[in-house]
């Protein structure tokens, strides 16, 4: 990575939301984490459990992630969590990505979605 790269990624970590949640200067529901990721309950929960895995680093999306072992840990994480959320009867795992995913925070997430029956197609 290039020193220009390098502070672009400074500079939208520092205004990016889910790294303050990370840094704990905005407070969060926070569900569990470990040393690479950190899981919170979605502030507008769409399904009685919705809770949001993300990086504690600072990446924007999934096509800024480069490392597969990070990607893997990540999903790796959501199985766990919703596993631990009780979820036996199923749940989903959601990545929206950029403007036609319906992206409105640019730090990579997954979404765990469960707790109900969930319709498909998504809208
Ligand atoms: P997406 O639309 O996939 O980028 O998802 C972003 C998610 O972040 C939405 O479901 C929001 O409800 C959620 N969200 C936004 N701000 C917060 C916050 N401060 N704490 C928890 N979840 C949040
Ligand atoms: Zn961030």
């Amino acid at each position: 990575m290039n020193a220009e790269s390098t502070t672009n990624l400074k500079e939208e970590s520092e205004n990016c939301l889910f790294c303050k949640i990370v840094k704990g200067q905005i407070p969060a529901d926070i569900v569990s984490q470990g040393d690479n990721w950190l899981a919170f309950r979605d502030i507008n929960p769409q399904a009685p459990s919705h809770i949001l895995v993300i990086p504690k680093n600072h990446v924007a999306n999934v096509t800024e992630c480069n490392e597969a072992a990070e990607l893997g840990s990540l999903f790796q994480a959501a199985s766990g969590v919703a596993r631990d959320e009780n979820l036996d009867q199923g749940f989903r795992l959601v990545v929206n990505t950029g403007e036609h995913g319906g992206q409105t925070v640019f730090h990579l997430h997954i979404h765990i979605l469960g707790g109900r029956s969930l319709t498909w197609p998504p809208g």
